[in-house]
């Protein structure tokens, strides 16, 4: 096992206070190993099984993780139904006391779940810096609408007052995946409790370390026991005991289409409730009268960004013919400049990617794309970096069909694939030629194209001369095979609660009498 400072050699004094902070962090992690949180307590699993998770750097085992089953998704899932009557009942201000008290330990500990994000998953320091901090705003913009949250509508009729409001709809199970784990987990679970419900988060089983962080936060910041319970282990395991089991009343999941078909299967039994942030292959369209030099930063950063192993990043680029050439060479000179390296490194961009399963998975798409007869024009090989980590090259392929694999397939890597195409019309038919609709990024200098491409788009999320900026209050998701449902703002509520139709009569109307003599 090998400590954090053993990890890489030091090339700057950030880096080296990075490798610093780590090193406590990981003694402490190993000493502890990984527990479930069930009703309040850190707790090993009911079959005593562990399993080792390891760091995508040098592959060092950073901790040994309880391993649930269903026995354990049992006693979360009966915890959280014995919490719930209390925490729904519980004074929004009271409920928004305690989220915001999470939000304050998690911003106090940013630093902390930051370098250990990195060495858990191989996101460079350089996106991670922030995202806790992002996790921290997720739990206060959420806290602030705990009391909104039952809020309907009145909608009076000629002998009726009509109104509506919405109740929690229960103990929830949240599953989310390995990319940017702590901040995703944020998203799905600060929702769920200030709706009031009561939660067990199954995490993934490859990012399972600043999952036990939250853990660790809830807990001591008072959340009441059994509120929030995390059971650790494999989805076809822990993970479907949780979509199968009858005292969960949805399930909001994040993660691969594949596996959103077969929780849907799983979940059929009991009728589940789901919601699903799937898989996407994104288009970003560029015309020619655009911004080109920010339409470049743009796309360089939403695919080489968090090693590409991002839900909404721009995986296509659809160039117009007639800048594509210049477009595309200035494209590939910066795609080359990319500083591969150690993730706590802040010079690094593109750090080691999750697991050597997914690496082998990124790394395959060369030889596709090289039989189908597209061209890599950077990168197409993994990347020799420190420690034998799961490094791949930053990769650049051109001169792609929209049938191609490449075009149409989640890589989920630093691998960005180029389509050029003529006109307006053409650009809308390979965008919307894909299973796919979770956003688009339309770079135009001629705002009235831009509508109608954004109007045309079948994605649930279009940028117009922008990357992805998040906006709390905005809705959330995709289209076709990339979701279900929105998340943010108030359409989080929609999925966590039940809308309850209250009539009150005004004693007016006429009543049928039958039977009547
Ligand atoms: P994954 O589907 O393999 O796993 C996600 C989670 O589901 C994990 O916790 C896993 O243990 C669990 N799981 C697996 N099989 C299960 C089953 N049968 N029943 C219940 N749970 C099960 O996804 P991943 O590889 O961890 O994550 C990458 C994927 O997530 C990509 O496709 C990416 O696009 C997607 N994603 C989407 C969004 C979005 O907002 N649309 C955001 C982030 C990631």
């Amino acid at each position: 096992m090998a400590d954090a400072a053993t990890l890489s050699p030091k090339s700057s004094s950030a880096f080296q206070a990075n490798l610093d902070r780590a090193a406590p962090l990981l003694k402490q992690l190993r000493a502890d190993g990984i527990g479930h949180l069930i009703n309040g307590e850190i707790v090993a699993s009911s079959s005593g099984e562990t399993f080792a998770t390891s760091s995508p750097i040098d592959n060092a085992e950073l901790a040994q993780v309880a391993r649930g089953t269903a026995a354990d998704i049992d006693r979360a899932a009966k915890a959280a139904k014995d919490a719930f009557p209390a925490w729904r009942d519980m004074a929004p201000a009271k409920r928004r006391k305690i989220l915001n008290k999470i939000a304050d330990a998690i911003e106090a500990r940013a630093d902390d779940i930051a370098v250990l994000e990195c060495i858990d998953t191989g996101q460079a320091h350089r996106f991670m810096a922030k995202a806790a901090i992002r996790a921290a705003e997720n739990f206060r913009f959420f806290a602030d609408k705990c009391a909104e949250a039952r809020d309907g509508l009145n909608t009076p009729s000629d002998e009726h007052w009509n109104v509506s409001t919405r109740v929690p709809i229960g103990p929830v199970g949240v599953i989310t995946p390995w990319n940017t784990p702590f901040m995703l987990s944020t998203w799905k679970i600060a929702p769920a409790l200030a709706a009031g419900c009561t939660v067990v988060h199954k995490p993934a089983e490859w990012s399972p370390v600043t999952a036990d962080m939250l853990t660790r936060i809830c807990k001591d910041a008072g959340l009441p026991h059994g509120v929030l319970n995390t059971v650790h282990g494999f989805g076809e395991e822990a993970g479907k005991a949780l979509t199968e089991h009858p005292a969960i009343k949805a399930i909001a999941f994040v993660g691969e289409t594949a596996t959103g078909a077969a929780i849907m299967a799983q979940g059929a039994p009991t009728l589940k409730r789901v919601h699903f942030e799937l898989g996407g292959k994104n288009p970003v369209i560029v015309f020619d009268d655009a911004d080109l030099d920010r339409a470049l930063d743009a796309v360089v950063f939403m695919i080489y960004s968090l090693n590409g192993e991002r839900c909404t990043s721009s995986s296509r680029l659809l160039v117009q013919q007639s800048i594509a050439d210049k477009f595309i060479e200035k494209l590939a000179a910066r795609v080359r400049a990319l500083k591969v390296g150690h993730p706590l490194d802040p010079a690094t961009e593109v750090g080691p990617l999750i697991h050597q399963r997914h690496l082998d998975k990124v790394c395959s798409y060369f030889d596709i794309a090289r039989k189908d007869g597209a061209t890599v024009a950077v990168g197409g090989a993994r990347y020799e970096g420190p420690g034998g980590g799961h490094y791949v090259q930053p990769t650049l392929v051109t001169g792609a069909r929209s049938d191609m694999r490449v075009a149409q397939d989640e890589v989920f890597g630093p691998f960005l694939t180029v389509i050029p195409f003529k006109d307006e019309a053409e650009a809308i038919a390979v965008a919307n030629d894909i299973r796919y609709g979770l956003t688009g990024y339309v770079w135009t200098g001629d705002m009235g194209r831009g509508l109608r491409v954004a109007d045309a788009l079948e994605a649930g999320m279009i940028w117009l001369n922008s990357e992805n900026v998040r906006h709390l209050p905005t809705p959330f998701g995709g289209m076709k095979q990339s979701g279900i449902g929105r998340d943010g703002g108030d359409y989080s509520f929609e999925f966590y609660m039940e809308t309850k139709h209250v009539s009150l009569a005004r004693g007016t109307h006429k009543i049928q009498k039958l039977g009547a003599v």
